[in-house]
């Protein structure tokens, strides 16, 4: 390896022998990449990969770090399309960089060239760079923050570190020196240092960063101390850009190579606690906890209280000191002075229930979950007790609220005629109500998941199924009827109904439903529709023309073929009564038939039968027709008169013959008068017998 010298660099820059290296960073909790640092490598013809030690002090002294830096950031913004967006990249700045005011545009102009968001890219810079520049190089900063850079500043710890650097510019990173990282293994001092650095940036807001990490204990303690991420060949080497795929490939990279640790056993890590930072904490903890702790003393005297328990005590933290438990709580201290009395003896107490005396807010009592503890010094005498009150009245409050929710809720379904159920989201039973062992006999273990479905009429079950699938598919709710078999055997026809639950993001959690006995329903539909059949039969079978009308209108509802067929037309269309005359049926003796003369207007009307009267009907070819005609009303269960209907009998053949016969017997009566007169004085009478069907139709 000969010197370097300024020639052979420039030379190095023509021929593009600088190029990047790739080390990754991590989040020391878990591992997990968050960012790469660009090193700069020679990579020389003839000696290999040169380290950056060798050549950046002499590209700073010939002016040529600006190239460098350049070339090195185009190659950067090339090859950064490889790596996933939310993994930063950081790229070095030299101190003389931080002075030139045409930087910031230069690096928006390469970026938007190599089409880089520069929101991914951080610059370190080390205190040396603001040394004697702090207008300059916070004007460089703030330009460069607008572009969306972060800065981070290198080096941390080391040289000038002044607290007013920190202060001046807006830095996002403080990376502490690797140098601290490697002592604070060797001695407590510098194990103060590393706390001190990083507390210091975790207190102006930054994200620290740990350089230099080369083993497990080191990450641990660095972790323990609060920083963010760390860096180092624990997490890997810099490596060239074709390494950087492997990289990324892993989930973490908490399993690399360690650096095997002479110095270190294992440290406990709360004795490297800086105090009045750990003191802070832990009174923050205190005050912040959800329960009331105190301390008091031989004397019972409260020594300590955290704010929750002088909340809960309704006083001030500082009305509590050095008041008696006795003075400060009468009522609570007569609950609990055997308690305390013997925790001063050494017992300790925990999960006593005791009630507060004193009306809490919404004048409600208020319960607790107080613990007592004995205090012993280093020589175990007791020296005082600590209390622990747990507010556990929403939770008491709460119990019984769902008591009462749970026995409100089996009394509903106890009393309800109904089989509430429930199922998992695919429709699998989860419970039943005990009606339905009453019912079916079976017991709720064996009706889970599918096994109800035994108790199932086998021509149900494919229908059932179905429908349930269907309803766990869509989401629709379930609604269907089956045949269930009961305790003794039987057959009862039920109904299920169920409706899905969901929860906030609309997916299905659950099903509630119930199950409705509809036998006697289902039974008298069925009765309904084979009487309603059976009507419909003999309707269209009896000799006779049928017509239904309604009450009170009169309103003509429908008419038997056969009525059709008698009169050659439909019955008439009556909306009322009066229409009836429309027909324009005449009496035996010529009169017109009166609207309520016609008998199934008489029936509606009275609600009594009427008829048989005989009629003579007019068809729409002028013939006309005799026809017999008696009504009766349909009174429904509560008696009301709901409609009427009139039978037909069509008598015209019979009427007619009779009207023949009656004209005979007229004439032979005329025949015979003829010849009583001729045969006088002869004294005997002719009587002709008439049938009782020929005579006049009586009313
Ligand atoms: P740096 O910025 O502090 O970079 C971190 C250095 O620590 C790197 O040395 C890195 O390889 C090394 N390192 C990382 N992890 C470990 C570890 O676990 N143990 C040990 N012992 N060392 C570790 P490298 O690459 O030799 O760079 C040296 C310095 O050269 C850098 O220090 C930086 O100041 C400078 N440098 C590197 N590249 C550039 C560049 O592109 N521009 C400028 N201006 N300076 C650069
Ligand atoms: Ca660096
Ligand atoms: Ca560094």
């Amino acid at each position: 390896m000969g010197p370097r010298n300024a020639h052979e660099l420039f030379e190095a820059l023509d021929r593009d022998q600088i190029i990047p290296y790739f080390q990754p960073l991590v989040d020391l909790r878990t591992g997990v990449l968050t960012s790469f640092e660009v090193l700069a490598r020679w990579d020389h013809p003839v000696d290999g990969i040169v380290a950056p030690d060798e050549f950046i002090p002499l590209a700073e002294e010939t002016g040529s770090i600006g190239e460098l830096t350049d070339r090195l950031l185009h190659k950067v913004f090339a090859v950064a399309s490889i790596i996933p967006p939310h993994i930063t990249l950081a790229v070095n700045l030299s101190p003389l960089q931080f002075r030139d005011l045409n930087f910031p545009r230069e690096l928006r102009q390469a970026a938007s060239a190599g089409n880089f968001q520069l929101d991914r890219l951080v610059l370190e810079v080390t205190e040396s760079a603001l040394v004697g520049n702090t207008q300059q190089a916070g004007a460089i900063a703030h330009e460069l923050k607008q572009l969306g850079v972060k800065l981070a500043l290198d080096d941390f710890g080391t040289g000038y570190s002044s607290l007013r650097h920190l202060q001046m510019l807006p830095f996002d990173e403080l990376k502490v020196d690797g140098s601290f990282v490697r002592s604070m293994g060797v001695t407590r001092e510098s194990r103060k240092i590393a706390a001190a650095v990083i507390g210091l940036g975790q207190s102006l807001g930054l994200t620290t960063v740990a350089e230099g990490v080369e083993t497990r204990n080191q990450a641990d303690m660095l972790l323990w101390l609060g920083c963010d991420q760390g860096q180092g060949w624990l997490y890997g080497r810099p490596v060239p850009i074709a390494e950087v795929p492997g990289i990324l490939a892993r989930d973490t990279l908490l399993s690399g190579e360690e650096i095997p640790d002479q110095f270190l056993g294992p440290i406990a890590p709360h004795m490297e606690a800086l105090p009045a930072q750990r003191l802070a904490q832990l009174e923050a903890i205190y005050d912040g906890m959800p329960v009331g702790i105190s301390f008091l003393d031989r004397q019972l005297r409260f020594l300590s209280v955290n704010k929750r328990l002088a909340e809960i005590h309704g006083f001030s933290v500082a009305e509590h000191l050095g008041r008696r438990v006795e003075d400060l709580l009468p009522g609570t201290y007569a609950l609990v002075a055997h308690l305390l009395k013997r925790a001063l003896d050494g017992e300790s107490f925990s999960g006593i229930e005791v009630q507060d005396p004193r009306l809490g807010p919404h004048l409600r009592r208020r319960t607790f979950l107080v613990s007592l503890q004995p205090v012993r010094d280093e020589a175990g005498e007791v020296v005082g007790v600590s209390t622990c009150n747990v507010d556990i009245s929403k939770r008491k409050q709460a119990e019984e609220a769902l008591r009462e929710a749970e026995d409100h809720y089996h009394h509903l379904v106890e009393l309800n005629p109904h089989i509430p159920w429930t199922t998992d989201a695919d429709g699998l039973n989860e419970d039943l109500s005990p009606a339905w062992e009453r019912l079916t006999g079976m017991p709720p273990h064996e009706a889970r998941d599918r096994g109800w479905m035994r108790a199932l009429h086998p021509d149900d079950i494919a229908g059932t199924c179905a429908a349930s699938q269907r309803s766990a598919a869509t989401g629709e709710p379930f609604d269907v009827e089956y045949r269930l078999r009961d305790a003794s055997g039987n057959y009862r026809w039920m109904r299920s109904r169920g409706f899905p639950r969901r929860n906030h993001e609309g997916q299905i959690i659950r099903w509630y439903g119930s199950l409705e006995d509809i036998h006697e329903a289902k039974t008298t539909q069925q009765a309904l529709i084979r009487s309603e059949a059976l009507l419909k039969a003999i309707i269209k079978a009896v000799p006779v023309g049928l017509v239904f009308a309604e009450a009170p209108s009169g309103a003509i509802l429908m008419n038997n073929p056969q009525f059709e067929e008698m009169l050659q037309r439909p019955a008439i269309s009556a909306r009322t009564l009066a229409d009836y005359q429309k027909s324009g049926a005449r009496h035996p003796d010529g009169r017109i038939v009166e609207p309520l003369e016609y008998p199934l207007a008489q029936a509606i009307v009275t609600g009594e039968p009427a008829g048989p009267r005989d009629m003579l009907f007019k068809r729409p070819d002028s013939s006309t027709t005799w026809i017999r005609c008696s009504a009766a009303p349909v009174v429904t269960e509560d008696g009301k008169i709901a409609g009427g209907i009139v039978a037909t009998l069509d008598i015209d053949e019979a009427f007619r013959e009779r009207e023949a016969l009656l004209e005979r017997i007229a004439s032979l009566e005329a025949e015979l008068s003829d010849l009583k007169r001729l045969l006088a004085p002869a004294d005997f009478a002719l009587d002709v017998p008439v049938p009782g069907w020929m005579r006049s139709p009586s009313r």
